[in-house]
């Protein structure tokens, strides 16, 4: 029997479950050679406003869900081989160095991402070899949808009616518990520590907030909480926190699949109507988003956003950024929320709209500049739920949502009425303030 190889190459996908990628991988080819690349261009390089694109609450996430990813495969038989620099370039070397067939990955939709597999491809294409593309990324398919992405509806309330009772949320697919070793013997390659992005090891463990672990086998754990409805923080009433799921970084980087969250939910069994209702919403939502960043493309990333829409009053303001971000504002609420994004890579929804509200129409500031920080900062970084909801607080998204008379204080005590949120973490409240010298020394 002639044998078959194939290469998977492992993206915002980091799981073994529910992974069609590496599934179609094993189903049509004798050999199966998985693969991460650390994005050097993500992972070293400045945005458009100087900061680092890839700050360290994600990049040790990421490094942490790789190395579980590695620990996974290898309890199945198989590896990962793991590369820092050009996925492209990398990926393309191994690849003709094995003689593979095919390369499978999870298609992504974002410009820069397409982009990276646009480029292997060609490349690939030169000897002989093809990308065979596979989804995991949303709720649901693109092809059960009952429109094209072209004509996905503007406005969310309408994208939920078309969808929400009319196209079943397809089952997980089965997770494969064995692989066939790599015959070729190629270099696994080490995985990367902090310190070669250029940031220090940090410990916030003694922080009031759960450190979250990368790796599916945590975000397993994470989501096994979530449904048994017990909340990671669990602090005195407060409730601005413990509605969180903290699913979102386990989502973004994929090491949790979205069918996997809803049906885990789902099948909750003690009674928590609400819960999965919840999630549900929320990942509706996600999807939501992801087409509309797919249906607008790099527009969505534009200052005029996914409507185009012209925002020159905003500012290029660096010294009210700054402002905003230190967490010197002097509105409550918003200082105690950058002060909790900066020093742990995550801030509640209601905390993300209101420091975006408060940045675009009380500072004046030009949007995208938030949006750049959040994409340094935040742990469960994602490009269409980051961007996307940017457009949407801007006024500049492809539906419109008035946010200039958002009263942030208001909305805010409706969920930390005895200010323990606030107590908790505003510099000047709380025993844990925002530390400039652990943020990364080369950020602005
Ligand atoms: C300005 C702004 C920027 C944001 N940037 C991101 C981002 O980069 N990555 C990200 O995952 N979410 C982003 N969100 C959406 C939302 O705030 C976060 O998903 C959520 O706060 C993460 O917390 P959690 O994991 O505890 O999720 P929960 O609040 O418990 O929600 C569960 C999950 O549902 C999804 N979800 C919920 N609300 C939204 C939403 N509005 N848009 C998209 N997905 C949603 C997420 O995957 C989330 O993990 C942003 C929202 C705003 C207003």
């Amino acid at each position: 029997m002639s044998i078959t190889k194939a290469v998977v190459w492992f993206r915002s996908d980091l799981r073994i479950h529910d992974n069609e990628a590496l599934t179609q991988a094993i189903s049509t080819a004798t050999e199966v050679y998985p693969i991460y690349v650390f994005d050097t261009r993500m992972l070293s390089e400045y945005s458009e406003y100087s900061m680092r694109r890839v700050g360290k609450y994600r990049c040790r996430f990421m490094i942490e869900a790789v190395a579980n990813l590695r620990s996974r495969l290898r309890s199945m038989g198989s590896d990962l081989i793991v590369r820092v620099g050009h996925p492209e370039e990398e990926i393309y070397q191994i690849a003709s160095t094995l003689k593979s067939q095919w390369v499978f990955c999870n298609r992504e939709r974002t410009p820069d991402e397409v982009a990276v597999q646009d480029s292997l491809e060609d490349k690939l294409w030169t000897v002989g070899q093809e990308i065979r593309y596979s989804r995991g990324k949303m709720l649901y398919y693109t092809q059960d949808l009952p429109f094209p992405i072209t004509h996905t509806p503007d406005h969310f309330t309408a994208f939920r009616k078309e969808v929400e009772k009319v196209i079943p949320v397809r089952e997980p697919i089965a997770t494969p518990t064995t692989m066939r070793a790599m015959s070729h013997s190629i270099a696994a390659g080490n995985i990367p520590e902090l310190a070669d992005f250029g940031w220090e090891e940090y410990d916030h463990s003694s922080l009031p907030f759960p450190v979250l672990q990368g790796g599916e086998t945590a975000g397993l754990e994470v989501l096994n909480q979530f449904v048994q409805a017990k909340p990671l923080v669990t602090l005195s009433g407060d409730r601005m926190d413990t509605e969180c799921s903290y699913l979102g970084a386990y989502l973004s980087l994929g090491c949790l699949s979205p069918k996997m969250v809803y049906w885990k939910a789902k099948n909750a069994s003690d009674g928590l109507v609400d819960r999965p209702k919840g999630i549900f919403f929320q990942l509706l939502i996600r999807d939501y988003l992801r087409l509309q960043v797919k249906k607008h493309g790099s527009q969505a990333f534009s200052r005029g956003g996914m409507r185009g829409r012209g925002d020159e009053h905003l500012m290029d303001d660096r010294k009210g950024l700054q402002t905003w971000k230190a967490a010197l504002t002097g509105e409550p609420y918003v200082d105690a929320f950058m002060n909790q994004i900066d020093l742990t890579g995550y801030m509640p929804r209601i905390g993300r709209l209101s420091v975006a509200a408060y940045l675009v129409n009380q500072m004046g500031i030009n949007w995208q500049m938030g949006a750049e920080y959040f994409e340094s900062v935040l742990i469960d970084y994602d490009p269409c739920s980051n961007w996307g909801n940017w457009n949407l607080v801007a006024g500049v998204g492809g539906e419109y949502k008035d946010f200039s008379q958002y009263h942030i204080e208001y909305q805010c005590k409706k969920l930390d009425p005895d200010e323990a949120y606030l107590n908790r973490w505003h510099p000047q409240r709380s025993d844990h303030a925002l530390i400039q010298d652990t943020r990364s020394a080369k950020q602005p």
